[in-house]
């Protein structure tokens, strides 16, 4: 069993001509080195819904997600470890062989149950389960408990230094948490990760119940929409990992360090910015891609 390991948060500095020539200085929160299936904020995003169902004596978890999910396969590894069940209901029909993420929750021991489209939509719990013997908690974590785990993400670092927090968005539930602990004069930047979702903004401010005005959110890098790529996208998560050792993943963060590059290159961070990404992991995720794809 492995523990997670909140100590070994790094900071890392980049130094490039680009942000030399710019006059801004990036910094990258390490949240991805915390455990090798739990990345990044998943777990952060979890960990007040256990202590809510632990304290509620309830002895098995249920959540949603997709075949390559962060969340399904950060809950099963994060319910095993605290003694918890899990059970994961998988948007669509079940596939002849499972994808890792699916076999991994499995090898966990949370058992899978496969929603047609239709009732993962509206997220119908079969009816054999009985809900009172469970807890559960919402696709990705979304909710107040979860913006609220994610707002301690920020105790690794030295959060009031900076003009720009970034990070990317899914939920937007991470980028809920950044804003309930950021500065108000903190900008905070969130690239989102799906297609003309606009309604992430809403989402958002639903979880703080106000409108914060440091919230900026940016649609322009979604590479085709939620989990799809480009060419030049895996070229740039490539040369990045070159540059600066840093790995991403296909879905969120290689979109957010596209991002945050290009903004840098347009001139949109003001000269003297101080900008802190936060690497949210997510790496399994790129296992759903060809061998020899990534060079990491
Ligand atoms: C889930 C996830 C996100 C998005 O988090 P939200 O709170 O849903 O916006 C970002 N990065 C990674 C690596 C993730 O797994």
């Amino acid at each position: 069993m492995q523990n997670i390991h909140l100590d070994t948060i790094r900071i890392n500095t980049l130094s490039s001509q680009l942000l030399y020539d710019k006059s801004v200085a990036l910094h990258v929160l390490r949240a991805d080195e915390i455990h090798p299936v739990i990345s990044g904020n998943k777990w952060f995003k979890l960990r007040f819904y256990l202590d809510e169902a632990k304290l509620l004596d309830k002895k098995s978890i249920i959540t949603f997600g997709g075949a390559w999910s962060n969340h399904i396969a950060a809950t099963a590894a994060v319910c095993k470890y605290n003694n918890l069940k899990s059970i994961g209901l998988i948007r669509g029909e079940e596939p002849s062989s499972l994808s890792d993420t699916l076999q991994n929750a499995r090898e966990m021991g949370m058992k899978l149950y496969f929603l047609s489209r239709e009732d993962y939509r509206i997220k119908k719990i079969p009816a054999h389960i009985n809900l009172h013997e469970h807890y559960v908690i919402n696709e990705g974590g979304y909710g107040i408990k979860g913006a609220q785990g994610a707002a301690t993400l920020l105790d690794h670092c030295d959060y009031t230094q900076y003009t720009h927090i970034c990070c990317a968005a899914g939920t937007g539930t991470m980028t809920a948490g950044l804003l309930m602990k950021a500065l108000p004069d903190t900008t905070v930047i969130c690239i989102s990760v799906l297609k003309n979702n606009f309604s992430l903004a809403d989402n958002i401010h639903s979880l703080l119940s106000y409108s914060p005005k440091n919230l900026v959110i940016i649609h322009d890098y979604h590479f085709g929409g939620y989990a799809k790529k480009t060419d030049e996208l895996i070229r740039f998560m490539n040369k990045y990992y070159s540059d600066t050792k840093i790995p991403s993943d296909f879905v969120y963060t290689g979109k957010l360090f596209f991002a945050v590059n290009d903004l840098v290159e347009k001139k949109y961070f003001p000269p003297g910015s101080k900008i802190l990404i936060l690497h949210s992991g997510g790496s399994q995720g790129n296992n759903s891609l060809e061998n020899g794809t990534l060079i990491f």
